[in-house]
This record gives C-alpha cells, sequence and structure tokens, in this order.
C-alpha cells in the first residue's frame, strides 16, 4: 500500500514536471524559443484568404488536372500549420485595416483604423518598420494599390483606410527599399470625399473625384529617393543593387490594381513577376523582410466570383512558390509564413441544389471576371439590350447551355436570370424590398452577380455573404522559427512571432 502511494506520488510529480517544462502560453512558448535567426523573411498574406478558398482552388487544380480529391498548392506542403482567430478590438467579423495592423504590429485596433490603437491617437510600429530600423531591406508587394489597406497596415498610420492620400504621404516617407504591384489611388489628395472610397475598396469603381490639390505625394517620393517605374520593359530591367524603387504595373485594373488572373493576357506581369523582382532587389548580407499580398482574392469573393477567386489563389500560390525557390537555396536562413486577414463571402464547398455533387472543372467555363463582364453589362445598359441579347454574352461568358449535360440552364435558372435582368435593366418587376435586393445581388450588378452564383451551384460552391466572415484562418510556415505556427492562437500571434525570431 505505502509503495502503490509512492509510485503514484511519483507519477503526479513526473506529470506535473513534464507541464512546468512545457510554455503554456504562445507568449512563453515565443520567448523560450531558441534557434537561429532567419535572414530571410517572407510573409504572404491572402485578402479574404480562408480555409475553403485554398481547398477550393485545390479540388479545382484537381479537377482540371484530371486527378482525384485535391491537388495540394505549394504553400499547404509546408512542414507547419496553425489556426488563428481575426476578431477586431470593436467587431466580430474583422476588417481589412484592423486585420492588417494585427498582422502587421500584434495589436488589435478598430475597424478601418491603419496602424494606430482603437482610439486612433497613438502609432503601432509594424514589424517592417522594425525590420527596417535593425537593418533588414524591406519590400511590399500586392496585387491592389499600395495603398490599400493591408500594404498600407506595414508602413502608414492613419485613423481611416480611406484617407488614401495620408498613406500615399506615409509611403513616401518609409525608406523601404522595394514597393511593387498596383498603384497609388489618390496622390494629389481626397479632401472631404474620402468617405466616399468606401465602394472603391472592393475594386468596384476608382473612388471619389479628386476636389483637394494637396503636394503630390508621388513628387514627395521622388523627392526622398524613389524612383517610379511605370513600364513593362522598365521593370523587367530592374536589377540587384537597385534600391528605393516603387514599380507600378503599366496597366491597372479598377481601383488600381493589377487585372484579375483570370483577365491577364500571355506577358502580363503576375503576383509572382513582382514577388521575384522583389527578392532580386532586396538580397543582400542584412537580410530582408518581404510582405506579400494577394489583394483581389477577397474582391473575387465580395463578388462571389468563385472562378475568379480560385484563379487569384492559384496565383497567389505561384508567388509563394517563388519564394519557396529562394528557400532552397538558403534553407537555414529562410522563412516563409503563409496567412490570410479573413474568410471572405462564406464560400462553402457543398450547396444546398448540388446536393453532395462538386465539379470544379465547369468554373474553366468562365471566360472574364465579374468586373470585366461587368462593364459589358454596362455598356448594353444605354442600348437598353433586350434580355435574348443580354442572355447571349451571359451563355458566352459563363458557358451555360454550351452542350454539357450539367451546363444546361433549369428553368428556375432561367427565372432567376429574368429577375436578375429586369433589376439591372429596370425593367418588369422591380423589388422594391432593399433588404431583399441585397441579399440577391449585394453592391453588384444583378445579372454579373446571378450568372457567377449559378456557375458556382453548378460547380458545388456556395456563397453565405457579400462581405467577411469570422472564421479562423490557417497559417503555413516553413524554415527557421516555423514551429513558433503550430497550434490555434490568435492573429496577433503571427508578427510577434516574427518580431522574436528576427530578433527585433
Ligand atoms: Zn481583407
Amino acid at each position: 500500500m505505502k509503495r502503490r502511494f509512492s509510485l503514484v506520488c511519483i507519477c503526479i510529480l513526473s506529470i506535473q514536471m513534464l507541464f512546468a517544462s512545457q510554455p503554456n502560453t504562445f507568449d512563453e512558448k515565443r520567448n523560450l524559443f531558441k534557434g537561429k535567426k532567419p535572414k530571410y523573411v517572407f510573409y504572404f498574406i491572402g485578402d479574404g484568404f480562408g480555409l475553403s478558398q485554398s481547398n477550393a482552388a485545390e479540388a479545382y487544380l484537381a479537377a482540371v488536372n484530371g486527378e482525384e480529391g485535391v491537388s495540394r498548392l505549394a504553400m499547404n506542403t509546408f512542414p507547419k500549420q496553425g489556426f488563428y482567430t481575426t476578431y477586431a478590438q470593436n467587431r466580430f467579423i474583422t476588417g481589412s485595416a484592423a486585420a492588417g495592423t494585427a498582422l502587421s504590429t500584434g495589436n488589435k485596433t478598430s475597424i478601418g483604423t491603419i496602424g494606430m490603437d482603437a482610439a486612433k491617437q497613438k502609432p503601432f510600429k509594424s514589424i517592417a518598420e522594425k525590420a527596417r530600423d535593425k537593418g533588414y531591406k524591406v519590400g511590399i508587394v500586392t496585387s491592389v494599390s499600395l495603398d490599400h489597406a493591408t500594404p498600407a497596415s506595414f508602413y502608414a498610420h492613419q485613423p481611416s483606410r480611406n484617407d488614401y492620400y495620408n498613406i500615399s504621404v506615409d509611403l513616401s516617407k518609409s525608406q523601404f527599399n522595394f514597393f511593387g504591384g498596383g498603384g497609388i489611388k489618390h496622390p494629389e489628395g481626397d479632401g472631404k470625399s474620402n468617405k466616399k472610397n468606401s465602394k472603391a475598396n472592393m475594386g468596384l469603381d476608382d473612388g471619389a473625384k479628386i476636389d483637394d490639390h494637396q503636394e503630390n505625394s508621388i513628387k514627395l517620393a521622388e523627392k526622398s529617393g524613389y524612383t517610379f517605374v511605370k513600364s513593362n520593359e522598365a521593370f523587367r530591367a530592374i536589377k540587384k543593387g537597385d534600391d528605393k524603387i516603387v514599380a507600378i504595373n503599366y496597366q491597372l485594373a479598377g481601383g488600381k490594381s493589377l487585372p484579375y488572373s483570370i483577365d491577364q493576357k500571355e506577358g502580363d506581369l503576375s503576383l509572382g513577376d513582382y514577388t521575384q523582382k522583389a527578392i532580386e532587389v532586396l538580397e543582400n548580407k542584412e537580410g530582408f523582410f518581404l510582405m506579400v499580398e494577394g489583394g483581389k482574392i477577397d474582391w473575387a469573393c465580395h463578388a462571389n466570383d468563385a472562378a475568379t477567386a480560385i484563379k487569384e489563389v492559384v496565383q497567389f500560390d505561384l508567388a509563394v512558390q517563388k519564394a519557396i525557390d529562394f528557400y532552397k537555396k538558403h534553407p537555414k536562413e529562410t522563412l516563409i509564413v503563409v496567412c490570410g486577414d479573413h474568410e471572405t463571402g462564406g464560400l462553402a464547398l457543398g450547396f444546398s441544389g448540388s446536393h453532395y455533387a462538386s465539379d470544379f472543372k465547369l468554373l474553366d467555363y468562365q471566360k472574364s471576371s465579374n468586373g470585366i463582364f461587368t462593364s459589358k453589362i454596362k455598356a448594353m445598359k444605354k442600348t437598353k439590350a433586350s434580355f435574348e441579347e443580354v442572355m447571349e454574352i451571359v451563355r458566352d461568358n459563363y458557358g451555360f447551355d454550351s452542350g454539357e449535360k450539367k451546363m444546361r440552364l433549369s428553368e428556375f435558372e432561367m427565372k432567376q436570370l429574368k429577375q436578375a435582368y429586369n433589376q439591372s435593366f429596370k425593367t418588369g418587376e422591380k423589388i422594391k424590398n432593399k433588404d431583399q435586393y441585397y441579399q440577391l445581388y449585394g453592391s453588384y450588378e444583378p445579372i454579373s452577380v446571378t450568372a457567377g452564383h449559378i456557375l458556382a451551384q453548378k460547380a458545388g460552391i456556395g456563397w453565405t455573404t457579400f462581405s467577411h466572415t469570422a472564421t479562423p484562418i490557417p497559417v503555413r510556415a516553413i524554415g527557421p522559427g516555423s514551429s513558433l505556427f503550430e497550434g490555434y492562437f490568435d492573429n496577433t500571434d503571427l508578427p510577434k512571432n516574427i518580431e522574436v525570431l528576427m530578433k527585433l
């Protein structure tokens, strides 16, 4: 009996000792971490990029490659994976500014705030600014405008994400070594019109007309030593040793962004090209920090445009592949972290109308994004085109009634399209109830969004919202310190990990 008692005691003691040697919180885990400091850090952020966007892209790739199940994205082969919550200080479902600030500074803030506390009083220093101050070279790459919420969170400190002019002035002062991707939205000031920019945040238009002429922020940047590169040839000529570069794509789509992957043509610059160029410019013996944002996954998901969103994810993964190629040359010194700021659209890999069926290959019928298709619809509105005339371009862009049985439009789907046509072309029966109208079409052109919904549903995809959702987001990591990204934590833990690992 005595012996058994002492055995129990030893067991309890050893269990206690086991727990004492294990860190209890992510803070402890970070602070106890002992390992080599990564010299090169890649931080990939997919905007609106949740687990379902990732898995939808994998199912799509498998379908088009004729494989079973899923074809893994390169990012999803990383050895360390975790999940994190994304809530903002004052709202459960976050936005890109609050999420960007959490991911760039390790602090929660209020919706719309860039790099400041929730009361919009105190600036927070980002890990990119800290890396710059420690002698690392710093790069920012994005497929949306350079002053958009996510990239801005790494260099700007402004009470509102819609203060595009002030954000671009902060960019000019940042002294970061490379900026690449989209343009500058309001280089001459957005004055009192900045509140009108919110629709433009999703690329729906270019925002308010400039009504305020302040000192041009591009000129301010040039004065502080930046060179702006705007042509394809000049971009390709950027080489190792060049510094203080702002490379703006030679052709910009709505919201001064790169065109969607689905709309890009042979020879167009991709997010991967910008990532590769950033690596060339930033590589040096002191190391670098590079943030790359796949910014238009979010926009396509706001528009519930499945084919476009999935192709943006594939292009984002090709940009990650550039970092993997670099990692292979410097495996002991390179850390790659791939995450998202929040999920958008409530993308579900299943839909009530399609029961248990999925057929992601059908998404390949879609020829151009909701954005490009909508511009065609807008032109047809001017000529008051008939339903049949509109259906001709709907069938052409989305591949409906193209021969394949699954692509045939049912009577119910035709009814939905006719109702949407009536709203878009302001003819026939009008939906007067605002809530009903919004639930069907959001802020989008009814006929475009309905056609996109029908194609997604045929593929086995459902959407629940035109906004963001609060679902936790996955992170994948490879390289020195990547074990800190295992577990279930909060979005603020990601930059805190990077800060400790880089000793910032
Ligand atoms: Zn976002």
